[in-house]
């Protein structure tokens, strides 16, 4: 096994692991390097939609805004802190030009100006866009930054392990923790790998991997399980983000490789913005996906012209929303409904009209957007050529001709609001040493405006490294590899080996396992929860892993053949460890949500025989329990109390915390200009 070490390992290069390392050379850590699967891996790289939007204060026109004002828009909904609306709102301005001077081709007119669109949740036009790929053209900018600065990139590495020990503050509630560093797989050369580090950058991205029907690309599973198994907290973690999106099948297309982003076997997009601004056809098949074609949508609607309008609607109002089931959001229910309840498939079509459209037809709001976007065309395929032919170009990009075809869509995972608590330097709050940044943190509550997820990730990297920065000095060296870290480094590697390999003798296949808890966690975790069906898919969800983790408890000495490299499956076996940790500690979590009564919320609403009934056309247990409004003043924590490798009972505890308000420091200049050169911004230890 080969040891490393560095002061400090950013894990993950997405638009959050790259800008940490970048800001953490910048801020003088030389010993740093950056571990990933891949630079062309992740979200950030591989993602996007029509319009991808970044979202900032805004910098145009007469529009006054402030720290605060934006803070209070990341409230609006409930269930997140004030504190960290207030740092991701008060870094977001430097953040955004950061990446403005790294090259990043956001718009601005003749006298430099950004301007903003509004977006979800938005009060104010604070959004801005690169097009389809901003979050693309931010990783090939910070890319380019890496390169410069020399960082040391460290591609086909899997991490499978966080190592840690107890940490000092023993006397608090939740179990505090110390990283140490993290067991890694080098895919190319099959080997082992372990990585001593003092501060690890935790930008791992979002749980890719939960969910069966999802719209993150396929290469990204995530891992946030590696922290959650050494009991790190968790905060928000049941505010999922559901909506639309599309999932084509590539086997026997041509289409160029595109040089710096991997190659999936299924492109994933979502369909919002003008895919549904051009209003397409919704029509639905039998499970063959040809036969018993039908435009399904006029039976769940009074009149089609009110489903025109919806759709319509839907443009703009992307993600699946408790609040809008009787308005937009009952076009994903449909979708759900014919996909899950009827087993049939769902396609958008874009070369022939929805019945009952006309352009006269079509409520003011559509029709006058329609008009003055030059839009009148017969087809919506057409529409859409005129309106953005981008969106067209980038499904050519991958071999689907609207023009020709069909997509098939369905109601998707695409963004989870939560992930591991964190204070306002992205500390974990109980694990010394891991600043976990981008979707994996849960700074958002049940809501939050589109783009914020980008912002966040680039506020995330800057205020961890100015933390990393400030705590270590002069000193930030790497450290000492000593005796007891390699014991504890060799045996948790052991038992990592020895998990993977019984399991491979068993039989046990790791597509299987993982098809198995993604299919659990979209039929009980998506946009309709049911607190029994929850229960059944815990009992579920125990089994699998207590039956994947077994495999490491037998008392079996490595035999010779075991010091053999690792292979494929070896490695996706051990990644199954993390992921269906993680898919126990959501699915307790939400079950928790459903049964304290928060009710129906943000993207998802919870199943209750004394709900109120969503629609007539739907079964007649879809009622929906209204939300409790009081919860939105609370935060949710989480966080998986026994370690499954000791082969003792799995419990996920969890908690309510009244949220903190937008803090109300002393902004004179004088004082803060005092505080900040003696150092007594960074004084706040109370906050963790
Ligand atoms: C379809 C879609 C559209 C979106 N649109 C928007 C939008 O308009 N605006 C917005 O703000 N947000 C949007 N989001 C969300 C946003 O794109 C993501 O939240 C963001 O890109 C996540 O960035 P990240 O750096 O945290 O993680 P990622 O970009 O996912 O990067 C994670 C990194 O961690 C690495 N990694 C993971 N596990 C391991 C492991 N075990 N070992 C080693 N490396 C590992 C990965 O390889 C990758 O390098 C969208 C998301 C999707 C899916």
């Amino acid at each position: 096994m080969k040891f490393y070490s560095y002061h400090t390992l950013v894990l993950g290069s997405g638009a959050a692991g790259l800008a940490a390392a970048v800001r953490l050379r910048a801020e003088g850590v030389e010993s740093v390097a950056l571990l990933t699967e891949g630079l062309d891996q992740g979200t950030s790289i591989n993602a996007g939609s029509d319009k991808q939007t970044y979202y900032k204060p805004s910098l145009c026109g007469a529009t006054p805004d402030s720290p605060r004002a934006v803070a209070e828009s990341y409230l609006l909904a409930g269930g997140a802190d004030g504190d960290l609306a207030l740092a991701e709102a008060a870094t977001a301005t430097r953040a955004f030009f950061h990446l403005v001077d790294l090259g990043v081709p956001f718009p601005r007119d003749a006298y430099g100006q950004y301007a903003g669109y509004r977006t979800d949740h938005d009060p104010a036009r604070r959004a801005t866009s690169c097009g389809p790929y901003t979050s693309r053209e931010m990783c090939r900018a910070l890319i380019r930054e890496v390169k410069r600065r020399e960082i040391p990139v460290l591609e086909d590495r899997v991490a499978v392990r966080l190592l840690s020990v107890p940490g000092e503050n023993a006397s608090k509630d939740v179990p505090q923790r110390k990283i140490l560093g993290v067991v890694c797989v080098n895919r190319k050369t099959l080997e082992y790998e372990v990585y001593r580090a003092e501060n690890i950058v935790f930008a791992v991205g979002g749980p890719g991997g939960l969910y069966k029907r999802s719209v993150y690309p396929e290469v990204h599973t995530g891992a946030i399980g590696l922290a959650l198994e050494i009991g790190a907290l968790a905060k928000g973690a049941p505010e999922c983000q559901f909506g639309l999106a599309s999932f084509t099948a590539l086997e026997g297309r041509t289409f160029p490789k595109k040089s710096e982003v991997a190659t999936p076997k299924e492109f994933r997009w979502n369909v919002s913005g003008s895919f549904m601004q051009v209003v397409p056809r919704f029509v639905s098949t039998a499970a063959d996906g040809e036969s018993d074609a039908r435009e399904f949508l006029t039976e769940y609607f009074a009149s089609p012209v009110k489903a025109l309008e919806r759709v319509f609607l839907k443009g703009y109002q992307w993600p699946f929303d408790a609040r809008k089931i009787g308005g937009s959001s009952l076009i994903d229910l449909c979708v759900f409904h014919e996909t899950t309840i009827r087993g049939r498939r769902v396609f958008l079509d874009f070369r022939a009209n929805p019945v009952g459209y006309a352009i006269d037809a079509l409520p003011p709001e559509a029709r006058e957007y329609l008009v003055k976007s030059g839009a009148e065309a017969p087809t919506p395929f057409e529409r859409l050529m005129r309106m953005n032919p981008g969106a067209v170009e980038l499904y050519r990009d991958w071999g689907v001709e609207l023009s020709r075809e069909p997509l098939e869509i369905a109601v998707c995972a695409q963004h989870n609001n939560g992930g591991l608590a964190v204070d306002v330097d992205w500390r974990s709050l109980n694990v010394e040493g891991l600043y976990p940044i981008g979707e994996v943190a849960g700074t958002h509550g049940v809501a939050r405006p589109g783009g914020s997820a980008l912002n966040a990730g680039q506020v995330g990297a800057f205020r961890a490294a100015e933390r990393i920065a400030h705590d270590a000095g002069s000193d930030a060296a790497a450290p000492e590899i000593d005796e007891a870290f390699s014991i504890m480094a060799n045996a948790e590697t052991t038992r990592l080996r020895l998990t993977a390999r019984r399991a491979l003798e068993r039989g046990i296949d790791w597509r299987e396992e993982r098809d198995a808890f993604q299919t659990r966690m979209s039929v009980a975790c998506g946009i309709l929860r049911d607190a029994a069906a929850l229960e059944r898919a815990r009992n579920d969800a125990n089994a699998q892993l207590t039956r994947l983790y077994d495999c490491g408890n037998e008392s079996v000495l490595l035999n010779p053949d075991d010091a053999a490299p690792a292979s494929r499956d070896e490695i996706e076996t051990l990644r199954n460890l993390q992921l269906c940790l993680a898919h126990k500690v959501y699915l307790d979590s939400i079950y928790e949500n459903a049964i304290s009564g928060v009710g129906s919320r943000g993207s998802q609403i919870t199943l209750d025989p004394d709900g109120e009934p969503i629609s007539n056309v739907f079964p007649s247990n879809w009622r929906a329990r209204p939300e409790d409004a009081s919860f939105r003043r609370r935060v949710f924590y989480s966080y998986l109390d026994s370690n499954p490798g000791d082969g003792g009972p799995l419990a996920t505890r969890s908690f309510w915390r009244e949220a903190k308000p937008i803090p109300e420091p002393d902004e004179w200049f004088e004082n803060v200009w005092r505080d900040y050169r003696e150092g007594k911004i960074y004084d706040r230890s109370a906050s963790r």
